[in-house]
Formats: structure tokens, sequence, C-alpha cells
């Protein structure tokens, strides 16, 4: 497929999460060879835009006037004119605008070609180290403490990898809700800054991951995919887990083994009992 750009078109372009170096060959292309840009935020995409020298002109589109310049983005394709949706960052769609007029475009007839790149929840996914053959996206939850608990309940005993997106104002009472409706041992992975400069990817059980970063100031600031481990991850014993129970099992009480047990293997405690038992 050549680097045509086709009339009557509607490029989905997803952007740099944060470095600039992020974007593919093709993306720049058509940024540079669109008719126009409908952008999240132009001030914040004139920023990308200067960085590749590209000329576009662009229109504002974001979720308070999403209907309104909806008309004018079909508009234009009527006319024969293409258009290329960015966000601020990343993915347009994935927690930013950009549903409503892919859908009317795809229902207008218009063709929709999406020209991919970063998107932070699968690039937090790709250095995880959690399981990621079956992964579900959260996105933002609920900002009210009572919706966010509901919402976490609700997906309690979800077996996939989970992943979330939060901004710093809320990132502790998030994790504070997770240990209440999740329990200290499930295993939780922040990928905070990705790509950027302060780029942090730290792994810990949820109990411990909370303590760090309560203690960590700077922890708290920049942009954050929060990933968990589905229900069952964490209960599963691993025979190298059971090697150790065992072992220790061998040389000291049954509840002591178990209770070291839990700490060297990052299992929980119940689970780790109830092989004891049966060992
Ligand atoms: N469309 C974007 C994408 O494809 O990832 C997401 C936009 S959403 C409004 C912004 C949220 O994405 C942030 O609050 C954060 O949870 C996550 N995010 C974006 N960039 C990030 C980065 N560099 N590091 C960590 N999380 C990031």
């Amino acid at each position: 497929m050549g680097m045509m750009i086709n009339p009557a078109t509607l490029y989905v372009v997803a952007t740099p999460i944060g470095n600039l170096d992020d974007i593919t060959f093709r993306a720049l292309h058509v940024l540079k060879s669109v008719d126009w840009i409908a952008a999240e935020d132009t001030r914040h995409s004139a920023h990308l835009l200067e960085h590749y020298q590209i000329k576009t002109s662009m229109v504002s589109f974001h979720e308070h006037n999403e209907e309104m310049q909806q008309r004018k983005v079909l508009g234009a394709l009527s006319n024969q004119q293409s258009v290329a949706l960015i966000s601020d960052a990343g993915t347009p769609l994935v927690s930013d605008p950009g549903y409503h007029l892919v859908r009317a475009a795809v229902q207008e007839g218009f063709s929709v070609v999406p020209i991919p790149g970063a998107c932070a929840a699968i690039v937090a996914l790709s250095a995880a180290g959690l399981p990621s053959d079956r992964f579900i996206f959260e996105g933002f939850l609920p900002a009210k403490q009572h919706a966010r608990v509901q919402r976490l309940e609700a997906i309690r005993e979800e077996l996939r990898t989970l992943i979330f997106y939060e901004s710093p104002h809320r990132i502790l009472a998030l994790l504070q809700d997770m240990l209440q409706v999740l329990g200290e041992e499930r295993r939780v992975v922040i990928a905070r800054e990705l790509t950027k400069l302060y780029e942090t990817i730290h792994s810990d059980r949820l109990v411990d991951v909370l303590a760090w970063m309560t203690a960590h100031h700077e922890q708290q600031c920049g942009e954050f995919v929060v990933l968990v481990e589905g229900y069952e991850e964490g209960k599963k014993i691993a025979a190298e887990d059971e090697r150790i129970l065992k072992t220790l099992l061998k040389e000291l009480p049954l509840k002591q083994a178990v209770r070291l047990a839990a700490v060297l293997t990052n299992k929980p405690k119940n689970a780790l009992y109830e092989l004891a038992l049966k060992l």
C-alpha cells in the first residue's frame, strides 16, 4: 500500500503519549497531506505539528463541541476532502473523543482509515509482566468514591488482567479503594509517565504498592496506567510455591511455615494454608 491520501476519507491517527519520536512515518505523511486536522486541543497539538513542520490547518474537536464539529467534519468529507482526527495523546477514541464522529462517518459510508501508533494501555501491558493473552480495559473509573467502589466490586472476580487509567489527583484514592475491594495480595503494576523522562514501571502486591506510593510523593505525579492481575492468577499456587511451602513445613510449625511461604511467594495466606493442610 503506497502513501496515497484518499478524498472523502477520515483518518484516525495515533500520536505520541510523551516522547515525540513515537510517531510513524505514515502518520506524519497523513497529517501533512490531509485537508484538515481535527484536534482535541489545537494548542496542545500545535506543539507536535511544529516539531514536524506540519502546516495543515486544524479545527478543534473535543467533547464539548463534538456534536457541532462533527457536522463540519462530515461536511468536509462530503466535499471530497480528507480529515485526520487526533487527540492530545495516543489513540483517538481510547478514553478520548471521536466515537460519535467515527460512527457517523461509517454510517454515512465514508472510508475510515486507522493509522496505528501508541496507546498507553497497550504500551503499559507490553512491559508489565502480567498475563497478556487476555485482558480488559476499564479506562477511568468513576470520580465519585461510591460509584468507583461499586465498579471495582463488579469486576472483583474478573479473571483477565485489568487495565485502568488514572489521573494524579485520584491515584491514591484509586489504590485505597482497590485495596478495600480486591484485597492486599493482588499483583499491581504502576506504569507512570511512559516514554517520558520520569518513566517508572513498578510492580508489587497491592498493599505494598500503596505503601510505596504513599511514602514517595514524587510517584504521585504525572500520568498513570494501573494494571491489576486477574482474580485467579494471584490465587494460583505454582509448583515452585508448593516446593517452597513443603520445604518450610519440614522445618517449621504449620502456621509459621504458611506465613513465611506467603512472604516468599506473594501468594495469599489462606490458599497456602489450605494446601499446607492437604500436604
Ligand atoms: N488516547 C490515549 C491513549 O491512547 O492511551 C489516552 C487518553 S486519556 C484522556 C489520558 C490517560 O491516559 C492518562 O490519564 C493516563 O491514565 C493515560 N496515559 C496517557 N499517556 C500516558 C503516559 N505517557 N504514561 C502513563 N499513562 C498515560
